[in-house]
């Protein structure tokens, strides 16, 4: 084919891409649009996850009358000049590539009014063009309305989750501009009904409490924001982080603003949780919404087009005054770091051997040093990690063999004999494997096995956890809990999971919701929740066991499917052969 420019339509669909890529983002651009006009109240509404349709209403500046076609014009925009300006972005748009970019993708329709006009326009656009214009009465501000996105990209539609998830994408989304801006009233409405509301009174504490409930709002501790001392740098760190008491499971709640702006930076958070190192348990992430102020000449914003991704032009100065200023308030708040009085938690993986027994000649799979500095820090998503490869041959997939138990070590693993040769178990890896296949059983069967609390208790849930207990109560049910909606999104636990009696039950609840949202490599709903309950039910590392449990929890492991590997893949147990022993013993 010989080269030729793409007609307009084209390139500016492929342009779309870049900046629309799923109804969150659409909601994403016009609410940065709704900020930037100075509204101090948003609504949005969602209309079958976004796809269908998305409003968003705000009583902002307006667009003048004569400025409304040009609003739609790719590369318009009234936030910059120069291209000096692009050094000194204060606001939150300035590519002037959004309202085109949603208009090439879906059917738009505005209505709007200047401040300081005494009518408003609405007009409608189809891939990208006016179509109809014409004067009419509105009240000040804007209201854009996108309605069957991605239709004329078939393509890109079959890409998009189902609605709930992408309803899901938009709560997550505007709930991190309405943390981001108190002051403003921000008000979520999903296929007709109220999904949350923020009152705008500047309040941070307020929004918190309106998002994750007042017991959360309660506990956070406020950023001190006087400047950390980094000499020249102003770099202003504030907002508001959770005690170790309301960890997650995940990163997720983890909410970094540079200049107002939402960002995802792996740095940042590294940052954040490195600053909370002792203070939590492995695996656990702690909930924050930090702001960091900088000159807007530190910063560069126009990294992509989605302006989610920031450079620092002094990165190293933003790290540490970001880690300095969490680690003041957690030193400053909690004096005794929780964690170094209780042997390690290893609820994730094996403790990481520093060095290489003769047994292993090199680690089995991908150690996380939590000292590497951030590059090293490649996640590997959870459930692809390799096979472990043993240098003796491994037994029969499908069979241990009967063991006797000879004793337990270093509270962690057990020793126990078979008929060829010893085998070290870990024995929470062990018990995470029985407590998978016991929990996926069960959840087949009819009568969960549950246990009555003796006081009821209450959980405030967020968006998205919500989401999750609408879509998939009668799992959690099936699991064994009793829950019962409570008003908004708190919900009362009038029981858990039997296998859960000893855990916190609003916890439990949090995280088996999180769990099942994330996935963890797990595909089915009832792998992600038995995954959960197994992490959370099983023993744990640095329990001393007694003679009975630990031949319990070897009869049980006999007994599984898969009684090699945790439920994520890593070894339950090492087999040293006897004709292992005989050579390292010289006898052969
Ligand atoms: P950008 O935000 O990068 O300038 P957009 O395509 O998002 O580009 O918007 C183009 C222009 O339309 C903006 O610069 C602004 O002047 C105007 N505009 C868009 N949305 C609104 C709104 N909700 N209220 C007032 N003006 C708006
Ligand atoms: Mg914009």
């Amino acid at each position: 084919m010989s080269i030729r420019l793409l007609p307009i339509d084209v390139s500016s669909k492929i342009a779309a891409g870049e900046v629309i890529e799923r109804p969150a983002s659409v909601v994403k651009e016009l609410l940065e649009n709704s900020l930037d006009a100075g509204a101090t109240e948003i609504t949005i509404e969602l209309a079958a996850g976004g796809i269908d349709e998305i409003r968003v209403v705000d009583n902002g500046s307006g667009i003048p009358a004569v400025e409304v076609d040009l609003a739609f014009e790719r590369f318009a925009t009234s936030k910059l000049r120069l291209a000096e300006d692009l050094e000194l972005v204060e606001t939150l748009g300035f590519r002037g590539e959004a309202l085109p970019s949603v208009a090439a993708v879906s059917n738009v329709e505005i209505v709007t009014r200047a401040v300081g006009e005494d009518q408003g326009t609405r007009a409608e656009l189809t891939s990208g063009v006016v179509t109809r214009k014409g004067p009419i009465g509105a009240a000040a501000g804007t209201v854009i309305t996108s309605r069957n996105l991605f239709k004329s990209l078939p393509a890109r539609r079959k890409f998009l989750r189902t609605p709930a998830a992408e309803g899901s994408r938009i709560q997550t989304v505007t709930s991190r501009y309405a943390l981001a801006y108190p002051a403003t009233r921000f008000n979520l409405i999903i296929d007709g009904s109220k999904s949350f509301g923020t009152v705008g009174s500047g309040n941070l504490r307020e929004v918190i409490s309106d998002l994750y409930g007042s017991q959360v709002a309660h506990s956070m501790l406020a950023i001190d924001p006087a400047p950390p001392v980094t000499d020249e740098a102003r770099v202003l760190v504030e907002g508001m982080i959770g005690p170790p008491s309301t960890s997650r499971s995940n990163r997720s709640h983890i909410t970094i603003f540079i200049n107002g702006r939402w960002v995802q930076s792996r740095m940042l958070t590294y940052a954040l949780q490195e600053a909370y190192r002792g203070f939590l348990m492995e695996r656990r992430f702690p909930l924050a919404v930090v702001h960091i102020t900088v000159p807007p000449d530190e910063v560069d914003v126009n990294v992509h087009p989605s302006k989610t991704e920031v450079r620092f032009r002094r990165e190293g100065l933003v790290f540490s005054a970001l880690q300095q200023a969490v680690r003041n308030v957690l030193v400053a708040d909690i004096p005794v770091p929780t964690l170094n009085e209780q042997p390690a938690d290893t609820s994730s993986r094996p403790v990481s051997p520093g060095h290489t027994t003769p047994l292993l000649a090199s680690p089995m799979w991908p150690i996380e040093n939590p000292s590497a500095p951030i590059q090293s820090e490649t996640p590997v998503p959870s459930g692809e990690y390799p096979t472990p490869q043993l240098q003796e041959p491994l037994l029969p997939r499908d069979a241990v063999p009967a063991l006797r138990v000879l004793g337990q070590v270093q509270r962690t693993y057990i020793a126990a004999e078979g008929p060829d040769g010893v085998y070290l178990i870990d024995q929470h890896a062990a018990h995470e494997r029985v407590v998978f296949e016991k929990v996926l059983a069960q959840s087949a069967a009819v009568a969960p096995d549950s246990q009555s609390l003796m006081e009821p208790v209450t959980v405030a849930l967020d968006p998205s956890q919500h989401e999750m207990i609408a879509s998939h109560g009668e799992l959690v049910v099936g699991l064994g809990f009793m829950v019962e909606p409570f008003g908004d999104r708190t919900f009362i636990i009038r029981g858990v999971p039997a296998l859960l009696s000893g855990n916190d039950p609003g916890q439990a609840l949090l995280d088996v919701l999180e769990s099942m949202a994330e996935g963890g490599g797990f595909e089915s709903w009832e792998e992600r929740a038995a995954y959960s309950m197994a992490c959370h039910g099983a023993i744990r590392a640095g329990m001393s066991l007694g003679q009975q449990q630990m031949s319990e929890l070897t009869r049980q492991l006999e007994d599984c499917n898969q009684p090699h590997t945790c439920p994520h893949g890593r070894p339950t147990m090492i087999h040293l052969t006897s004709a292992r022993l005989e050579r390292e013993f010289g006898r052969r």
